[in-house]
């Protein structure tokens, strides 16, 4: 059952608190989530107060979020769903195929075709952004120092991508002016990137970002850039995990008014389908801090998601907390096979706010849904070409005309396994 929470706050009349009652799986997709929006390209001001973007006037069954009037006696009830995926890569492989000679430049929009029809529906929708975007000149290439073309970034958008979390092991591929060129490119296509930064003024920016009237705020941080040191000087460039520090960022952004904080992590051990003691006890200390979602990349293979309990002892505003934890979101896309590394998940959690009549505000997780998915790879004309499958979504549709029965048969048994594994740490 959903509980609500619902705490008068000491100092005004604002407070939140989420707790999650309710932890419901819904298999095929996020179809049912209630609120549809399609959020108008944005981004974020480089520094200073947070520019939030309310989403556009599409119709949708969201109530206003304003603060019931005296005479109003029902509380407004407001709801908004995040999607996140996880590592988006360009290895070389992937390249060919897309090329056209005569223009002199790619087109990477079909990988996402079959994924944009649900990725569109999300209020906010994340990916990690596993390559520096840096420009032709300082020449694509992939693994081990990546730099993919632009049209990666217009790719992304089109898919339905809002955000790109840019702070991972890959952000200093191409050194600082390489940071600087991908938050460029990205935002010139209409993404708003976090985690990186191109000046110090920047990376005090609050990433806020609106959904029917839910502030959401974003932060992201890596474990290290490959040994690829950042330049003294700037510390600015990739923010780096470091626990008093992203308490203080918290911190900061529930200053800023955010309703809720979204944490992600580029933590984890590589191909490794379970968390570690790290990973577990950063997320649950950051639960603790007020981070009410953490969303983790980097081993390349899907880890499974939790609900993390944090009593009022151990809780920033002594209250009793709950947040919810995806270890690893798995790769979305990029040329990597076997062993899981070629299936990731659209991860969703649906969050609920509540207006009461006194001014109080609860909020909690009301659903998390996931969509896995599966890179299909296959050679034509000599090059491979590439397609991210939603699996449970294709399942059922059988639309998709690339794929073989031998391939739908693979991914039943892909679809089932991975199933299983996301709700490892779940109860029932
Ligand atoms: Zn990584």
């Amino acid at each position: 059952m959903i509980t609500n929470n619902k705490i008068p706050s000491a100092g005004g009349k604002y407070a939140s608190l989420i707790g999650l009652g309710l932890l419901a799986i819904v298999l095929t997709s996020c179809a049912d989530a209630s609120s549809r929006t399609h959020p108008s390209r944005s981004s974020q001001s480089p520094s200073g107060p947070a520019v939030t973007h309310t989403a556009s006037t599409a119709p949708s069954a969201s109530h206003s979020p304003a603060t019931p009037s005296p005479e109003t006696k029902e509380p407004v009830v407001t709801e908004a769903t995040l999607l996140a995926v996880g590592d988006i890569m360009v290895h070389m492989p992937q390249l060919p195929a897309y090329y056209d000679k005569g223009t002199d430049s790619y087109d990477l929009t079909s990988w996402f075709s079959q994924v944009r029809p649900i990725l569109e529906r999300g209020d906010w929708v994340v990916g990690n952004l596993e390559t520096p975007i840096a420009g032709k000149d300082l020449k694509f290439t992939g693994f081990p120092r990546f730099n993919a073309p632009n049209e990666l970034a217009d790719a992304i958008r089109g898919a339905g991508i809002q955000l790109v979390s840019t702070a991972n092991n890959h952000s200093l591929d191409r050194g600082v002016p390489g940071v600087q060129r991908t938050l460029a490119t990205v935002r010139k296509a209409g993404l708003i990137p976090f985690g990186t930064s191109a000046d110090a003024k920047e990376q005090s920016r609050n990433v806020i970002e609106e959904r029917n009237g839910i502030r959401m705020g974003f932060l992201s941080y890596t474990y290290g850039t490959n040994g690829i040191p950042i330049p003294k000087g700037k510390e600015y460039a990739v923010n780096l995990i470091d626990r008093s520090a992203i308490k203080k960022d918290i911190a900061k952004l529930k200053k800023a008014r955010a309703d809720a904080v979204a944490v992600s992590l580029h933590f984890g051990v590589e191909y490794q389908r379970m968390p570690n003691a790290e990973q577990t006890s950063l997320a649950k200390e950051l639960i603790g801090a007020g981070a009410d979602l953490i969303l983790g990349s980097h081993p390349h293979v899907v880890q499974p998601y939790e609900e993390i309990s944090i009593p009022a002892s151990e809780s920033f505003d002594g209250s009793p907390r709950k947040g919810v934890v995806i270890y690893s979101l798995g790769n979305f896309i990029s040329n990597q096979t076997g062993d899981w590394k070629d299936v990731g998940v659209i991860f969703g959690a649906r969050l609920k706010k509540t207006v009461h009549t006194d001014g109080t505000v609860g909020l909690e997780w009301k659903e998390i849904t996931t969509e896995p998915t599966w890179v299909h790879i296959v050679w034509k004309n000599k090059n491979r070409h590439y397609t991210v499958i939603p699996l449970a979504t294709e399942l059922k549709q059988r639309s998709f005309s690339a794929l073989t029965a031998k391939d739908y048969e693979k991914m039943q048994t892909m679809y089932s396994g991975i199933r299983k594994h996301l709700r490892k740490l779940v109860a029932g």
